[in-house]
């Protein structure tokens, strides 16, 4: 008997006896007779989950209750987002605002944010920041949709081949816009940028993905039209779907030149009194900090990001509202600026070129991550594709400039540790 048969003659089982039953299954997944994917398929998704979390305890002595509750529809993720479903981890939220902010989408609104994090202090440190950009008006926010890319990489015979390679691509772009844009509602391509290395081509594919990340959509239409299209036309063949030149989840100096997903930028003048009353620094003190800690402190220790903790605020952001949180590898990196500007007050400003985002699609369609979006007032609509999540970039763009400043403040008056120490030791200390 192979153990698909196996599992089946369990769950057979179980309805007839359903404790033995499902202790068999247990026991079997624990001596690893069976294997965590193969429990049957006519179980539910929540039965599964807790045979799963059983075994698991069995192996390991680890008790898993707290991991059974959850408020999602468990049959959808376990199809859709998360194989050998097991429960779920949960992240407290906090919020942020009122937010401020003056952007294209979201047109001088305040706005409340919500943060999944477990970073004592970044919550109370980036409200602070709410603070100061209320006070000044409120950030002003601009996106570009530079769009999803995926890269293939290609092997061909030598840099004549390479060379025909690329120019049968120019005089064939049109009929892969076709056949790529052929299985999606939303799916547009932008353009292909091609860059040869001897017997390597990677095609840098760029498209518009509407409300959607679009990175299973963009990486489904490369596959099939090199499938049906490229390799037959050219006899090139393509050695990987991803050949790293995307760049997706790595932080990348192509990315940072040319952008990937939307391209944030966010800005206000503080004067004295705000940078005084809210942010308790000052004008020199803030441009002093930003010049030897984000730039110089940067280009010493070699990094791609020029600012303090864009990655904080990205982490705590994309939890909260679906997003694929290992992008924020490629999404922290960026630029702050801080000048002088009036009398004693500064311009300040962040720049975001890689910010891959969801209105629809992957994390999003979870139950808490949709109460997310809806306070954000972020709901996709299939007659106006992509603006709810430009929106949704506007709003993490002002977010991003909330903590920056904060957090850049703090280090001006030495505030830094007793805040960590304030809010975020309590529960080691118990
Ligand atoms: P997806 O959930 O695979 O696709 C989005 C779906 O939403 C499509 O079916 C699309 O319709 C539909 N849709 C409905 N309204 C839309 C609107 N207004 N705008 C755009 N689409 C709309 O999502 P995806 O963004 O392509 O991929 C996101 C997932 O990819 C995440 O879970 C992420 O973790 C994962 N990911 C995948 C890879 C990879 O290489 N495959 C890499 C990184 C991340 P149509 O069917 O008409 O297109």
């Amino acid at each position: 008997m192979n153990e698909s048969q196996a599992a089946l003659s369990l769950v057979t089982a179980e309805e007839s006896a359903p404790r033995d039953a499902r202790q068999e299954l247990v026991d079997a997944l624990a001596e690893g007779d069976l294997r965590f994917h193969q429990l049957p398929k006519e179980m539910s998704a929540r039965r599964q989950a807790e045979v799963r979390r059983d075994a698991l305890s069995k192996i390991s002595g680890a008790r898993l209750d707290s991991m059974g509750h959850y408020p999602f529809d468990d049959e959808r993720v376990s199809r859709q987002n998360c194989e050998n479903f097991l429960g779920a981890v949960q992240v407290p939220v906090g919020v942020i605002g009122p937010l401020r902010i003056r952007g294209e989408y979201v047109q001088d609104e305040e706005l409340y944010v919500p943060l999944a994090t477990t970073e004592g202090a970044l919550v109370a440190s980036t409200n602070r920041g709410c603070r100061a950009l209320r006070e000044a008006g409120g950030a002003v926010v601009r996106v570009d949709n530079v769009g999803i890319t995926r890269a293939p990489v290609f092997r061909t015979s030598g840099v004549v081949e390479t060379r025909e390679f690329i120019q049968w691509l120019e005089v064939n772009t049109e009929e892969i816009r076709r056949r790529t844009e052929a299985g999606s509602r939303f799916l547009k391509l932008l353009d292909i940028r091609p860059q040869a290395m001897g017997t390597t081509v990677f095609l840098r594919f760029r498209f518009d993905s509407g409300d959607a990340m679009g990175m299973n959509m963009a990486t489904i239409a490369c596959d099939r039209v090199i499938e049906d299209f490229i390799e037959p036309q050219t006899g090139v063949e393509c050695v990987s779907l991803s050949g790293n030149f995307c760049v997706d989840k790595k932080p990348s100096h192509v990315n940072f030149q040319e952008g990937r997903g939307k391209r944030l930028f966010a800005e206000v003048q503080l004067d004295k009194q705000i940078l005084h009353k809210v942010l308790k620094t000052n004008a020199r003190a803030l441009v002093e900090v930003q010049y030897r800690k984000n730039l110089l402190g940067s280009i010493a220790a070699g990094s791609l990001g020029f600012n303090a903790h864009f990655a904080n605020i990205l982490a705590a952001f994309f939890l909260a509202t679906g997003q694929d949180p290992a992008q924020v590898a490629e999404s922290a990196v960026g630029v702050t600026t801080i000048e002088p500007r009036g009398p004693e007050g500064v311009i300040a400003s962040v720049y975001l070129p890689d910010v891959p985002l969801a209105a629809v699609g992957g994390g999003t369609s979870l139950a808490t991550q949709q109460e997310a979006l809806a306070l954000l007032g972020v709901q996709a609509d299939s007659e106006r594709p992509g603006h709810a999540v430009m929106r949704l970039a506007e709003i993490l763009g002002a977010s991003v400039l909330a903590g920056e400043l904060s957090l850049l403040s703090a280090l001006t008056s030495r505030d830094l540790a007793r805040a960590h120490e304030k809010l975020g030791r309590s529960g080691a200390k118990s």
